[in-house]
């Protein structure tokens, strides 16, 4: 043996000496977790049975090391490669050497804080209940992973274990209820397991990562995991992210006695919740395009753990068949630059990052042409082959000319109670015109928090600042819409002109108020404009206001004579909304604004169209709204209207728009 691998040896055995002064003996105990009949684990259990579990856990050592049939998505063991010497960025490069010397970020609202040479687990800088929890998840943790991947520095490694290990001892399950409330809540759980099996395909490799120290990290992940479906959330996001984690746990470390168990509990969960929360059209039961993606990102990833795992059959199939259609209500109530109406709590997304989102679901779906299509910009693919289309059991209505940015498409809101993420809008809509969007909703501004902060979220709930009938500006009380009449016209573009003297049409009625229904009807005429009727109906008396939001940049012109407001774009795309009543009607301006990005507003102009309802006679309203082009807005009057009969639901009235007639005649109802 040469005088260099004698060094090697010792400098070997001082590691190895060193890394065992924690560790703990391993004894037939250890493997209790462990199913030691899975396929690859035959030499461990060899030496299992023959009691000779030291040499058991290096064996199962060895197998991790070289495990490479169950893939992480995002870091696995023989890919070492692909990140020595790569920057893991500046964000993840300050987590890891921040945590080394125990200065974490709890949350991403806040900075770092000191924990202490010996960690204090219990600090609680800022009494934002957030602040405990996710310090549980121990989010640094991953990035310590990549840093080590990235500059092979063992200091990293040592450190990991050295935290692992102190978390493990300072937090055990049962420690006291109060302790247990944070370090156990099973959302925070949930956001370890998800967490450390690629902190360990990091990690697994480094000397410092023992045998001993291989058991006593299985059978903690195996103690949280199980925790899991004994105490899962009652409900909502928390209960969907708990599942699909329980069920990676079970994916990702099949060789774990429970795996099959937790596989099958996060997927009865999952196939029990996608059938509660997701309407037969496609749509979430939050009624937010925001949470609708999310939610179809849980649920997909869900199906991928089990996919990488090779147990995704363990699906049935109408789950997946869920998913799909989910992806399809998306593209309906996307506008042609991919955004969604930012009904309840909703936020813009970049066009890239939507794209992206689509094309991540069409890896699922490969099969699925309109996916392809939106997952690529229209470059493969096929468009869905209808126009305007309600996704009707949930109450989202899509009136499309078109599906590129020369088209015309509002999408309207009028469904059944959401849960929490929705607002009380039945009604409202945003219309989107050769790339702008017109009327964004308000958005949300701000999620919960003390009193003050509540206030502000509540202004943007407010029924008033959305786009419908109110009455004495209260909140409506009901939002339970019923669908009357919904009828498409057309299957394709118009660009021959064989939208004219079509429409689509839908009614609904809304019991907004004790007394008072809102029965509202929208008419996409000749593919080019709206008529919006609504109908008070009841016999509740007060003040009926018609609301509508305008972009913040649209700079209107409130005619009061007329009751019209349009916008003066310079570029000339353009909008008028005008009051078309007969009877006498007052244009109010309005407090508006809209909020884009969390904690920030904007104002912007808003109005509503206004009378008093003084008895049990229904009140109507009729409104055109009218994409133009150029400075000067259209002169638009009803100019006959004998035939009309809004209390038999029938429409027959002749509109005049810069000397042209067009004659409207439908049933609003039939
Ligand atoms: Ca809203």
């Amino acid at each position: 043996m040469s005088f260099k691998k004698n060094i090697l040896l010792y400098m070997l055995m001082c590691i190895s000496l060193f890394a065992t002064a924690q560790d703990i003996p391993i004894t037939k105990a250890s493997f209790d977790a462990i199913n030691l009949a899975y396929p690859g684990l035959e030499k461990v259990n060899k030496l299992f049975n023959a009691g000779e579990y030291n040499d058991a856990a290096n064996a199962l050592l060895t197998y991790y090391r070289n495990r490479k049939n169950i893939k992480h998505p995002d870091f696995n063991v023989g890919d070492e490669a692909r990140f020595r010497g790569k920057d893991i960025g500046k964000a993840n490069q300050v987590k890891a050497d921040n945590a080394l010397e125990h200065k974490f970020q709890p949350q991403k609202g806040y900075g770092y804080y000191d924990y202490g040479k010996d960690i204090n687990w219990d600090f609680w800088p800022v009494k934002d209940n957030e602040v405990r929890w996710q310090l549980h998840r121990v989010t640094w943790w991953q990035p310590m992973g990549m840093a080590y991947r990235s500059s092979a520095d063992e200091k990293y490694a040592k450190e990991w274990i050295f935290q692992f290990r102190d978390w493990a001892n300072k937090n055990p399950l049962g420690k006291s209820k109060d302790n247990d409330s944070f370090a156990w809540r099973p959302l925070e759980v949930s956001e370890r397991i998800q967490s450390l099996p690629g902190t360990f395909n990091l990690f697994v490799s480094s000397p410092n990562f023992t045998p001993s120290f291989l058991l006593e990290f299985l059978n903690l992940f195996n103690q949280q995991t199980d925790y899991i479906p004994k105490n899962y959330s009652t409900e909502g996001n928390h209960l969907l992210f708990e599942a699909q984690r329980v069920l990676g746990s079970g994916s990702i470390f099949p060789e774990l006695k429970q795996a099959a168990a937790w596989r099958k509990s996060g997927i009865e969960v999952l196939n029990r919740e996608i059938k509660k929360q997701v309407y037969p059209d496609g749509m979430q039961w939050e009624l937010s395009p925001t949470y609708h993606v999310a939610t179809i990102d849980i649920f997909l990833k869900a199906y991928n753990a089990a996919k990488l795992a090779g147990a995704e059959k363990e699906f049935p199939e109408s789950y997946i068949k869920t998913v799909e259609n989910m992806v399809i209500a998306t593209a309906n109530i996307s506008f042609p630059d991919y955004n969604n109406p930012m009904f309840g709590d909703s936020w813009p997304v970049e066009k890239s990052s939507r794209i992206k989102a689509f094309a991540a679901w069409a890896k699922t779906f490969p099969q699925n042409e309109e996916i392809k299509y939106f997952a690529t910009d229209g470059a493969a693919g096929a468009l869905p082959n209808y126009l305007s289309h309600g996704l009707t059991s949930s109450g989202f209505y899509t009136f499309r000319n078109g599906w590129n940015d020369k088209s015309t498409v509002m999408i309207l809101k009028a469904s059944q109670p959401g849960e929490f993420h929705a607002q009380p809008d039945n009604g409202t809509f945003e219309l989107w015109v050769k790339g702008r969007n017109f009327t964004p909703d308000a958005g949300c501004y701000l999620y919960s928090g003390d009193a003050e902060v509540t206030k502000k979220r509540n202004w943007y709930r407010q029924s008033r600042v959305h786009s419908t009938l109110t009455l004495d500006n209260q909140n409506m009380v009901i939002t339970k819409a019923q669908q009357n009449k919904w009828f498409t016209a057309l299957n394709k573009p118009s660009n021959n002109g064989e939208g004219a003297g079509k429409m689509d049409i839908l009614t609904y009625t809304n019991p907004s108020y004790q007394d008072l229904n809102h029965q509202r009807s929208v008419l996409f005429i000749d593919q080019k404009y709206f008529l919006i009727i609504d109908q008070a109906i009841g016999k509740a008396t007060g003040n009926l206001g018609v609301h509508f939001q305008l972009k913040e940049d649209s700079k209107p012109v409130f005619d009061k004579a007329k009751n019209k407001v349009y916008s003066t774009y310079s570029d000339g795309n353009n909008l008028l909304i005008q009051s078309l009543n007969a009877d006498k009607i007052t244009l109010n301006e309005e407090e508006g604004k809209v909020s884009y990005i969390y904690n920030q507003e904007i104002p912007r102009p808003a109005f509503v169209f206004e009378k008093p309802k003084r008895d049990n006679k229904t009140q109507n309203f009729i409104s055109i709204v009218y994409p133009f082009e150029g400075s000067k807005a259209p002169e638009v009057a009803i100019t006959e209207n004998t035939g009309n009969s809004l209390e038999k639901g029938e429409i027959n009235l002749t509109l005049t728009i810069d000397g042209i007639k067009r004659a409207v005649k439908t049933s609003l109802i039939k």
